[in-house]
């Protein structure tokens, strides 16, 4: 009783894991959101730490509540994949992002790659690789500049399914970068069989670099690991300028975060790469 009162009328809480009655009035307000075309996109670009120009971005899903406010991705996710929803939502993603991706290289970025995050849900769903094909073919976008990111814990449970479905996505022709790696090491043991193009260093082992440390540090084991498999690595959550010159030093070679610029909304993209170019 005690943690329904607190939640009371604020069913976005923290408390939320416990509050089942909370869970379901969010679930149908998360519903009615996507229909009502209230979840939208933005978009995080990606550079190159050495020179600076910009190589894609990250779309990143808002949810703009009845009160004007954006009610965060990491609260409404868990929430889209308890319900299902995931699937449906994860499909407008990509579609959304693909034609975005058509957009931009209309306006001549044609060497934009666009990220999309994939969750574990989506993965492992039978209809997945049909998906990801209907998207290309609905929005015409280059399956070559389309990325997936997918989090360390997809790899957790089941390394076959993750090989084969890993293939298939190459076979038509997408990137694959693991998302947050590091935050578990499930992966790195078959980490050599995985088709895998990028690895995103998480912003928990950005915060914590620093040159005293030079040496032992997870973001710099990773981008070592990266050279010796011959992957892309980028460091996510970069946000001055102190990160991102240890990080250059250390040879990473792409970076994301605040310090670069903030995810922005679609009509503003545009116009920030062509100032972005013009620097
Ligand atoms: P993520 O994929 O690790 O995304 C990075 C998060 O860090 C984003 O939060 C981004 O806005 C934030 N960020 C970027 N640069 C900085 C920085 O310099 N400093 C700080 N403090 N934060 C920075 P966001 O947009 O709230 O997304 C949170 C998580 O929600 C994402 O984590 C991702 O796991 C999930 N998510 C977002 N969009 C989608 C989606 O379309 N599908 C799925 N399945 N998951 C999504
Ligand atoms: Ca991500
Ligand atoms: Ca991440
Ligand atoms: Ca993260």
């Amino acid at each position: 009783a005690k943690t329904r009162q607190r939640s009371g009328h604020c069913y976005f809480s923290r408390n939320m894991g416990v509050d089942i009655r909370g869970r379901v009035r969010m679930m149908h307000a998360l519903r009615t959101a996507f229909e009502q075309r209230k979840l939208t996109l933005v978009y995080q670009p990606q550079i190159n730490l050495s020179t600076r120009k910009v190589v894609g971005a990250e779309a990143l899903l808002r949810w703009c509540g009845d009160d004007g406010q954006f009610i965060r991705p990491d609260v409404f996710i868990p929430i889209a994949e308890n319900s299902g929803l995931i699937i449906e939502l994860g499909a407008w993603v990509l579609r959304t992002a693909c034609e975005q991706l058509v957009e931009l290289r209309a306006r001549g970025f044609v060497d934009f790659m666009m990220s999309v995050n994939v969750s574990q849900v989506q993965f492992r769903h039978p209809q997945f690789l049909t998906m990801l094909r209907l998207a290309l073919e609905q929005t015409g976008a280059p399956a070559e500049f389309v990325e997936l990111e997918i989090t360390e814990s997809v790899a957790m449970d089941d390394p076959a399914l993750l090989i084969t479905t890993l293939d298939q996505i190459k076979l038509i022709g997408m990137s694959i970068a693991i998302d947050d790696f590091g935050t578990g090491f499930s992966s790195l043991s078959y980490l050599q069989q995985l088709k895998v193009d990028r690895l995103k260093i998480d912003r928990a082992f950005v915060n914590e670099i620093t040159d005293a440390k030079r040496g032992s540090s997870i973001a710099e084991m990773i981008i070592q690991l990266g050279h010796n498999l011959d992957l892309t690595v980028i460091a996510e959550g970069v946000e001055d300028e102190r990160q991102a010159d240890i990080l250059t030093r250390l040879g990473c070679p792409l970076a994301q975060g605040y310090l670069f610029a903030r995810p922005m909304a679609p009509e503003l993209l545009p116009g920030w790469l062509q100032q972005h170019d013009r620097n």
